[in-house]
C-alpha cells in the first residue's frame, strides 16, 4: 500500500470491522493518486474468506482468485479506454450485483473513471443505488464528483483522497533517486504521486522546461515562434495545462504571493514579466487557452500555428 493511502486503508478497516460498511463508496481524487490500488485492497478484504486482523489473508480461495483477477464475484467496469460508459454496461453491473455470490462472501463492482457514464447509464445506476442488493460493495472511482449527477453522489459515501506532501515527496525520491524532487513537481501533477513518477520517467519535466523556455525565448526574440509552436504541439495536451498554470502563477504574483510559493518559480523572469500584464489580459488568455485546446481536439485538421500566434499576440503585445 502506498504510504499516503494508509490513512484511508486504516479507516476502511475500522468501518469494515464495525460492520457499518455502506453499499456504495465514491472515491474522488486526481488521476495517479492510487484510487484503483486502494479499491483493490478494499475489495480483497471484503471478499477474503478469513481476514487476519482486518487484512486479506492472501492465501484463501478468494484471495488466490483475486490475485489472478479471476474472482467470479468481483467485476470491474470501464477498464477499457472507451470515451463513455453506456447504459448496457450499468445494466450488466446491476444484474451482477443482484445475483447470489458464487463464493458466498459477497459481490464487488468497481466502476473506473465513473465520470464517463452517459446520462442514461447514470440513471440506470441510480436504481441500483436506491435499492442496493444485499452483501454487495459498489466502488465508484472518479477525478471529480462534479462530473456526476448530484443524486448519484448523495447516495454514495464520498471519500476524497489526497496525498500528504512530505510523504509523497519522500516516496518519489525513493522511486527516482537520481531526480531532484520538488513540491512544484508534485503540484504540477495535481498532487498525485503516481502521475508525478510517470511524468518524471517519461521525460515530462524536460518537455515542460522546453515549452516554458521556448516561450521565454519568444518573448525576447519573437521570430522564434516556429520553434515555440513545434515544442508546444509536441507536448500537447500537457502543454496547455502547463501554460494555464503559468498564467495562474502570474495572477497570483500580481496578488502578492511570493515567487517561492509558485509552481513556476524556476522561470522567475518570465513570471515577473507576465505579472506586469493587465489582469484582464491574463484572464482572457487563460480562457482562450481552454478554447484553443477544445478546438484543436474537435478539429484535428486545424492549423495550430495560426491559433497559437493569435494567442501569443494577445498575451504579450495587446494593450
Ligand atoms: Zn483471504
Amino acid at each position: 500500500m502506498y504510504p499516503w493511502l494508509m490513512p484511508y486503508w486504516t479507516r476502511f478497516q475500522q468501518v469494515f470491522a464495525s460492520r457499518r460498511l455502506p453499499h456504495a463508496l465514491l472515491l474522488v481524487g486526481p488521476t495517479g493518486i492510487g484510487k484503483s490500488a486502494l479499491a483493490t485492497q478494499w475489495a480483497s478484504l471484503f471478499l477474503c474468506e478469513q481476514p487476519q486482523q482486518n487484512t486479506p489473508c492472501g492465501h484463501c480461495h478468494a484471495c488466490l482468485l483475486a490475485k489472478q483477477q479471476s474472482h467470479p464475484d468481483w467485476h470491474i467496469y470501464g477498464a477499457d479506454d472507451a470515451k463513455s460508459i453506456g447504459v448496457d454496461t450499468i445494466r450488466q453491473l446491476s444484474a451482477q450485483l443482484m445475483n447470489s455470490p458464487q463464493l458466498g462472501r459477497g459481490k464487488v463492482a468497481i466502476i473506473l473513471q465513473a465520470e464517463r457514464m452517459t446520462e442514461a447509464a447514470e440513471n440506470a445506476l441510480l436504481k441500483t443505488l436506491e435499492e442496493p442488493p444485499g452483501n454487495s460493495l459498489l466502488l465508484l472511482l472518479t477525478d471529480s464528483a462534479m462530473k456526476l449527477l448530484p443524486t448519484i453522489v448523495s447516495r454514495c459515501q464520498v471519500w476524497t483522497l489526497q496525498a500528504e506532501e512530505q510523504q509523497a515527496l519522500a516516496w518519489l525520491q525513493q522511486q527516482a533517486p537520481a531526480q531532484t524532487i520538488t513540491p512544484a513537481l508534485l503540484q504540477i501533477n495535481q498532487g498525485a504521486p503516481l502521475r508525478t513518477l510517470t511524468y518524471l520517467n517519461e521525460g515530462g519535466e524536460q518537455q515542460r522546461q522546453a515549452v516554458i523556455s521556448a516561450l521565454e525565448l519568444y518573448r525576447q526574440q519573437p521570430w522564434t515562434i516556429t520553434a515555440l509552436t513545434k515544442c508546444w504541439v509536441s507536448a500537447m495536451p500537457s502543454s496547455f495545462e502547463w501554460l494555464s498554470r503559468l498564467l495562474l502563477d502570474a495572477l497570483k504574483l500580481q496578488q502578492g504571493v511570493t515567487m517561492q510559493q509558485l509552481q513556476f518559480a524556476d522561470h522567475a523572469s518570465l513570471l515577473s514579466f507576465l505579472a506586469t500584464r493587465p489582469a484582464e489580459i491574463l484572464l482572457g488568455s487563460l480562457q482562450q487557452l481552454l478554447l484553443l485546446k477544445q478546438s484543436l481536439q474537435d478539429m484535428p485538421s486545424a492549423v495550430p500555428s495560426i491559433l497559437f500566434a493569435d494567442w501569443l499576440d494577445q498575451l504579450f503585445t495587446k494593450e
